[in-house]
């Protein structure tokens, strides 16, 4: 049986019957992971490295701009430099 809420019939306040582990410490049907199979922890594993690795080549990629720039000033100035002598 999966997470869910149920109410007292006598006092009709709802309550949460935990059906996994993670709400059972959590007591949040927020962290539940009863629909979740092995294949879905792993895809959810692998879409988490993809988004890092990704949000790593963005940060590189933006890096290497940034070097690339440097290195067309440090460029220009060394040939202004070779003129001036
Ligand atoms: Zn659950």
């Amino acid at each position: 049986m999966k997470c869910h809420y149920a109410s007292d019939p006598k006092t009709g306040k709802k309550f949460l019957i935990p059906g996994c582990m993670t709400v059972v410490h959590s007591d949040d049907i927020k962290d539940c992971t009863c629909m979740m199979d092995i294949t879905d922890f792993e895809k959810e594993e692998y879409n988490q490295k993809i988004k890092e690795l990704r949000d790593e080549i963005k940060h590189l990629q933006e890096e290497n701009r940034i070097y690339r720039k440097l290195w067309q000033k440090v460029k220009k100035q060394l040939r202004l430099k070779k003129t001036l002598m």
